[in-house]
């Protein structure tokens, strides 16, 4: 498989692929080593995954520029996620513990010995495929491998094709940490590979991806009764109140909605303005928009960067001009930008209407609609009218407003005063098209055990 760069369409690497044969080998290797991985103590698998969060702290920049050449993330983006994953890790490594420790919920007592306990333990899952994107590959893949490491499982990763070179410094760096080979497996290849991998009898199927992937995942696996946990795209809505520090709001919605280049599953991709504010908004976002530096993403100013996947700029061509033609208007970009590499002018559309393909598919670029409203309920009706359910936000200075409102979205998460954000402390959890499951939180742990129910009475 060649891996191209997105910036410049040169040829970075080849690499070798799985097919079915190497990728049924890789199994029986994961699932022989599952029993010992699973008894060696929990102190151990913690301490080996301290180890891999102290190696990429030292390897960052090489590991930032790699992530940057192979999926054209900004580098000064890059390290923000490598930064920031150390803040996930630690929450892994602190909180496993509490997670796998048994509860007893009876204990009926005869003097001083024990008649009858029940108690409730919990047991790896075995082995889990993990299937994943290539957009946030540090986040989302070890929102899933590290919890499933830690709680005794063994893994067979696949990353994205788009993000293989990452998947490959990720297993190096596990198993220099002290994670044994067969533990943790690389699974190389594309969506051919991804589907032989769940032809094998995994024990869980762990995926992040598109809606449509998704689909086709939990229908492949669905009789086999696995644990299946899937985290897919969005349609995620703001709505900015009239009553807001409306340059400030523009400011943290602008970079909401195109940081990344607009690649994140919860990137802001709907805002509706309260029609009081909505012409000031307007200029205020676009002034916000065309100060953001696009260019070279190995280059520390670049805030944008290329797509990292040719068929998304078609897709975004398709969102502008079915809005224009449903009467939409482009207030700033609109096209793909003449030179190397899949970059597309950051694009901001208003007087949409929610028919329009920008304001119902994922649109996974730098690109906005945004829709002005006369009311909360109408702006809660629109946000709420979209088949994804992963995050949604409300701008206002009035708390219980604010409140009343993210009450009423059915969202996985929903934000007050600030967007695209994703805590490890809370369960990342999407509804409807947006997933089935959570993980990150302790929720995101328990999601890699299974319960077993101890009832022991003496004799
Ligand atoms: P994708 O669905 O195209 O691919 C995801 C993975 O699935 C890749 O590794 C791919 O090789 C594999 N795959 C493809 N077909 C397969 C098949 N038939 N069987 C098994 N595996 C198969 O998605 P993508 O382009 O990599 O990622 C972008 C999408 O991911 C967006 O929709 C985004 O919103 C979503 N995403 C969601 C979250 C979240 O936490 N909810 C996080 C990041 C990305």
């Amino acid at each position: 498989m060649q891996i191209k760069n997105p910036a410049t369409l040169s040829i970075i690497e080849d690499v070798a692929t799985d097919d079915a044969a190497s990728v049924a080998n890789k199994y029986a290797r994961a699932r022989k080593a599952q029993p010992a991985w699973a008894n060696t103590p929990l102190e151990r698998r913690v301490a080996a995954l301290r180890a891999f969060r102290d190696a990429i702290a030292k390897e960052r920049d090489t590991l930032a520029l790699t992530l940057t050449r192979e999926m054209g993330k900004p580098v000064a983006q890059a390290k923000n996620e490598l930064n920031a994953l150390a803040g996930r890790l630690d929450f892994f490594l602190e909180n496993t513990a509490k997670v796998l420790t048994p509860e007893v919920v009876l204990e009926e007592r005869d003097g001083a010995s024990a008649k009858l306990v029940e108690s409730i333990v919990f047991e790896p899952l075995g082995v889990v495929a993990n299937i994943s994107a290539w957009n946030y590959p540090w986040f989302v893949g070890s929102n899933v491998f590290v919890p499933a490491l830690l709680t005794g499982n063994t893994v067979l990763y696949k990353p994205s094709e788009h993000a293989t070179l990452t998947g490959l410094a990720i297993e190096r760096l596990l198993h220099q940490s002290g994670v044994p080979s067969d533990a943790f497996i690389a699974v190389v290849g594309a969506g051919d590979v991804g589907a032989a991998l769940l032809a094998q009898p995994v024990n869980g199927v762990f995926f992040t991806g598109s809606y449509r992937t998704g689909k086709k995942i939990a229908e492949q696996v669905a009789s086999r009764f696995v644990r299946v946990g899937l985290e897919l795209g969005g349609k995620d809505p703001t709505y900015v109140c009239e009553d807001v520090d409306v340059r400030k709001a523009a400011e943290s919605l602008a970079d909401g909605a195109m940081y990344n280049t607009g690649q994140s599953c919860c990137s802001v991709e709907r805002i509706y303005v309260h029609r009081a504010v909505a012409s000031q908004f307007l200029k205020e976002f676009v002034d916000v928009v065309k100060s953001f530096t696009l260019g070279d993403p190995e280059d520390e100013k670049t805030y944008i960067g290329p797509l990292a996947r040719e068929e998304q700029l078609a897709e975004l061509e398709l969102q502008v001009n079915d809005a224009l033609q449903k009467g939409a208007k482009l207030l700033v970009g609109g096209k793909r930008i003449a030179r190397p590499g899949y970059y597309f002018e950051p694009t901001v559309l208003t007087d949409v209407s929610d028919d329009m393909r920008l304001m119902r598919e994922e649109s996974f670029g730098p690109i906005i609609g945004i829709g002005v409203v006369d009311s909360d309920q109408e702006a809660i009706r629109r946000m709420n009218d979209t088949e994804y359910g992963l995050t949604a936000g409300v701008y206002s200075r009035d708390e219980r407003r604010a409140e009343a409102i993210l009450r009423e979205l059915d969202a996985g998460s929903v934000y007050w005063n600030c967007c695209d954000r994703v805590s490890p402390r809370l369960p990342w959890t999407g509804r409807k098209h947006s997933g089935l499951g959570s993980t990150l939180s302790t929720h995101g742990i328990r999601s890699f055990v299974q319960p077993k129910a101890w009832h022991r009475r003496a004799p």
